[in-house]
């Protein structure tokens, strides 16, 4: 069995990697764990994987060792979840615009890698999505295909000719009537989609908004077929409606207002409902001019195609940062910290693949922005891995380092507790109980 993962990672890597098997037994030993739930931090901890899943979790003390098991020695470095990016858009470059036309399975499965690289093991693909994401999706299910698991919302919704269709056309469904969109969403559902996602958002009044009616109908309409809604929102007006009809889930946060009533607050805490802030997009509208330096990064021209790099460079010379855009900005991340603090689920989403929001890179980007935001280090461990699973509502099957859950850990050379940009210090990522070879995953 060990022959077979060893072939895996150096032979068919690209092509077919089955789960490991049951008698594959993995320990992680002597890592500093962090596993995700916000406990404390085990030293000297003991992993034991077996197959594609975690056996046994503890300190060198209380958790044995098994006979035959593959040793992994994790003496200095730190033992995490996988990451989870709960804001993604696949098949593109990642460089300035979306393009319809970048959309190509190649593409979608290079993203995927480019996640993996990163340590984020999971992504939410939401609303942007043509049919090779599903093939990747069902290719990766069979198992089939090793890359960072994909959780996928197809194709969201909007207004007709609302935001984000000046950007990304007819990927976004855009039905004239509530009955329209409940047919829609009967499709999403032959299709088995992981979430449904719809855009409220009128751009400040530059756009039109989804109306009420058909917010109301696809809510009632996903209920009925168990499949958990998204939105992405601007004004807390809208957020309040779509929880009070349903929504599990929000991308961005409140932007229009900060006077959010406390009871609201409490009730998000309640009904446990994530927002991942994807504070970084708002960001983006500045961040390279004003530190082109940050495109130096090794990992930014080891991780994306030729040119892509060059092409944001060239696009941010012309970028401002309005300060209406940057009060925006500031006001975001002052409803995150008191959305965090009020104990509202917060979630790490980059909206990666975006224009000029480089794919995995940009994940992390989200978690410096979370604590600039107020979160603590822990805080944003729990949002980019316990909360990911919640929010996809796996929280049975993954998101901690628990007995029982699948195997996606990440072991990382320094402390991310000191320094969140630690867990760009990546040793190794095991996915679905395997070891990855980072240095050959394909990404451009
Ligand atoms: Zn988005």
């Amino acid at each position: 069995m060990k022959r077979l993962s060893l072939f895996c990672v150096s032979a068919l890597w690209f092509a077919a990697c089955k789960p490991s098997e049951e008698s594959n037994v993995k320990a992680i030993v002597g890592a500093v764990l962090i596993d995700g739930t916000g406990g404390a931090p085990i030293s000297d901890s003991v992993v034991v994987v077996a197959g594609s899943k975690i056996r046994s979790v503890g300190t060198r003390a209380n958790v044995p060792i098994p006979a035959g098991s593959e040793k992994i020695d994790g003496r200095g470095r730190f033992l995490l979840p996988g990451l989870i990016d709960l804001h993604v858009h696949l098949g593109s470059t990642g460089g300035p615009g979306f393009r319809a036309a970048d959309y190509s399975r190649e593409r979608v499965e290079r993203n995927l890698n480019q996640y993996l690289y990163f340590g984020i093991t999971s992504v939410r693909s939401i609303g942007t999505e043509r049919d090779a994401g599903l093939e990747i999706r069902k290719d990766q299910r069979d198992g089939n295909l090793l890359t960072a698991r994909l959780f996928t919302c197809g194709r969201g919704f909007t207004a007709p000719g609302g935001h984000p269709s000046q950007e990304v056309g007819d990927i976004a469904r855009q039905p004239a009537t509530p009955e329209e969109a409940r047919t829609q969403v009967t499709e999403l559902a032959a299709q088995q989609v992981d979430g449904i996602k719809i855009w409220v958002d009128d751009l400040g009044g530059k756009a039109p908004k989804v109306k009420q009616p058909v917010i109301e109908a696809i809510l009632d309409e996903a209920r009925k077929h168990k499949i958990p809604v998204t939105a992405h929102i601007h004004s807390l007006a809208d957020t309040m409606h779509l929880v009070e009809n349903g929504a599990a889930g929000f991308l961005h946060m409140v932007r229009d207002m900060e006077n959010v009533d406390p009871a609201f607050i409490s009730r998000l805490r309640d009904l446990q409902i994530p927002f991942a802030p994807t504070l970084v997009r708002q960001e983006l509208g500045w961040l390279y001019a004003e530190h082109p330096e940050r495109l130096d990064d090794p990992d930014a021209a080891n991780a994306f195609e030729p040119g892509v790099i060059a092409a944001i460079r060239e696009q941010a010379k012309s970028q401002t940062g309005s300060a209406g855009a940057r009060e925006l900005f500031d006001r975001a991340k002052r409803n995150t910290r008191k959305f965090a603090a009020g104990g509202v689920p917060i979630g790490v989403g980059s909206d990666g693949g975006s224009s000029i929001d480089l794919p995995g890179l940009m994940t992390h980007r989200e978690m410096e922005l979370l604590i600039e935001s107020g979160m603590s280090p822990m805080e944003v461990i729990v949002a980019a891995t316990r909360t990911g699973a919640l929010a996809l509502k796996k929280l049975e099957e993954m998101g901690t380092i628990e007995p029982g859950k699948k195997a996606d850990l990440l072991l990382v050379t320094a402390n991310p507790l000191e320094d969140i940009r630690n867990l760009r210090k990546i040793q190794a990522t095991m996915l679905d109980g395997q070891w990855l070879d980072r240095a050959r995953l394909k990404m451009k």
